[in-house]
């Protein structure tokens, strides 16, 4: 089997930091070798789409990424979906018990690793993340996502109108989202936690037996296998390779004049005179705004000016699996929400299947026993038609931020933030990026700022922390 390779960065520790209020002071910019207008950390598909905003209103603009490309961390291999109507978080009260019931199941999609038990930085995440689980928050969540993704779909929309030629480049073959379900009492939960998504104008309906249609065929064909399945089907979904999709946006930012600087890690940061100073080993550059996209690696990098990201590494699975011969290509993703399991045709002749959340440090490696889990459930989904001999194995990191929404804003002068898209970020890029790159150029955006702002997580220093202790009078915290 084989494995890809992933990031591996390593997360310091930090002190808890208050955002800072816009404070927008002019320094000078000279155009030069390592003088830019704005500077992008991250060649991913949140940076790429963020400097491809930037670009587009004229900025000048300059990427950096300690990579020798582009998209060759979480966006290297992912699920490829694009899906608008998948926006229920990651979070809520029904989470908890899951996660308790994880550790007591090998087979179960989640699964902490006990070595992360012994980080501090998981103890800060996971106080956030029960902050977010409170009663109450889900519908919250579940709207700044789907408006989000409904935003995003949008702009990428947009893009392939302007460049029909990235349909066939990025493999581009789902026509929405099947989601199958094992009892009407799980689809129905699943349709009224979604009335925020439908809300956002993201539309959904149930499969009916003995209707007439590509879809209706392939639940008519998961049917026939016996599953006492139902059906939930949304057409604004898509799916893409999310790293051709990002090579391609990489070539048309270099025509927008965007200049890439790989093999280049980002190692601290110093403020003066109105221009941020970012420094690399043996050499800096200057620019009056910095956009921090540096995925899992955004934490420590963050944790230089004193800003504390609730953030964590959650390890996915994906495997590549080619059709056997004579079999017909999916029409659309499917999603079994009782495994938590996703396909998705790619191209005419691959499935990509990805699933689990492992909470595993910076640890990409694959652990062939769940993979099998994963091959085996897509397997018994769709008996005689994946060729598994064949399949590419490979394990990646999302960057998940505590109440699952992406981290996007004004984190301190000039030195924005667009990180934290966790299992979403492909579907969030190209909305994102054109939020963040319309608060930098100082427009108006077409989204709520505040709902993605850092200042939406309480701090641990705060007197209104939802907890009846402080993590400094513990002792966890300078
Ligand atoms: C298994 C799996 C399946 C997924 N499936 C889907 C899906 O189907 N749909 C969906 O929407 N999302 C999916 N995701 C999530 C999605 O892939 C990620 O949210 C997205 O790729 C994050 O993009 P990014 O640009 O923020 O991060 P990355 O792609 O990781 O980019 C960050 C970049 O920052 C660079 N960097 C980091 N630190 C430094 C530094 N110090 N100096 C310089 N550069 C630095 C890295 O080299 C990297 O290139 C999946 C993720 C996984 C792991």
């Amino acid at each position: 089997m084989k494995q890809l390779a992933g990031l591996v960065p390593r997360q310091g520790l930090s002190r808890c930091f208050i955002p800072s209020i816009r404070n927008i002071s002019a320094g000078r910019v000279r155009d030069g070798e390592d003088e830019v207008q704005d500077v992008v950390i991250g060649a991913g598909v949140v940076g790429v789409c963020t400097a491809y905003s930037l670009a587009r209103q004229g900025r000048k603009v300059k990427v950096l990424d300690q990579s020798s490309g582009p998209a060759h961390g979480s966006s290297w291999i992912n699920g490829t979906l694009v899906c608008p109507s998948l926006m229920l978080p990651w979070t809520g009260p029904q989470l908890i018990p899951k996660v308790f019931k994880s550790f007591f199941q090998p087979r179960h999609p989640l699964k902490v690793h006990p070595s992360t038990l012994c980080s501090l930085d998981t103890y800060y995440f996971a106080l956030h993340y029960l902050a977010s689980c409170r009663p109450g928050h889900s519908k919250r969540t579940t709207r700044r996502l789907a408006n989000m993704a409904r935003y995003s779909r949008h702009c990428l929309e947009a893009l392939l109108q302007d460049h029909q030629e990235l349909n066939d480049h990025m493999h581009r073959k789902a026509d929405g989202t099947l989601q199958v379900f094992d009892d009407q009492a799980a689809m129905h939960a699943c349709l009224d936690a979604s009335a925020e998504i439908q809300h956002a104008g993201v539309p959904l309906r149930v499969v009916q037996d003995g209707e007439k249609g590509e879809i209706d065929d392939l639940a008519a064909r998961l049917r026939s296998q016996g599953l006492e399945a139902l059906y939930l089907y949304s057409p604004l979904d898509t799916n893409g390779d999310c790293a051709k999709f990002t090579e391609f946006l990489e070539g048309q930012c270099r025509e927008l004049g965007v200049a890439f600087n790989y093999d280049s890690s980002v190692e601290g940061f110093r403020y003066s005179d109105g221009l941020w100073e970012i420094s690399m080993p043996g050499r800096a550059v200057r620019a009056r705004n910095v956009i921090l996209c540096a995925g899992v690696g955004s934490p420590r990098l963050a944790a230089h000016l004193g800003l504390r990201l609730p953030m964590a590494p959650v390890k996915g699975y994906a495997i590549t699996v080619p059709l056997k011969p004579g079999v017909q290509q999916l029409p659309s993703n499917v999603v079994q929400d009782s495994n938590k399991l996703y396909l998705a045709p790619l191209g005419p002749d691959l499935v990509r299947i990805t699933g689990f959340a492992e909470f595993a440090g910076f640890d990409v490696s694959v652990d062939i026993r769940r993979a099998a889990i994963l091959a085996e459930q897509a397997d018994r989904l769709f008996p005689d038609c994946l060729d598994f001999d064949r399949a590419e194995y490979h394990a990646g990191l999302r960057p998940l931020s505590a109440d699952d929404v992406p981290i996007i804003g004004e984190a301190k002068p000039n030195f924005f933030l667009n990180t934290g898209h966790g299992s979403k970020g492909w579907t969030h890029a190209a909305g994102s990026g054109k939020l963040v790159a319309d608060l930098v150029a100082g427009r108006q955006p077409d989204l709520d700022p505040e709902s993605y702002s850092l200042r939406r997580f309480f701090s641990l220093h705060q007197k209104d922390a939802p907890f009846d202790f402080q993590l400094g009078t513990l002792g966890l915290m300078p």
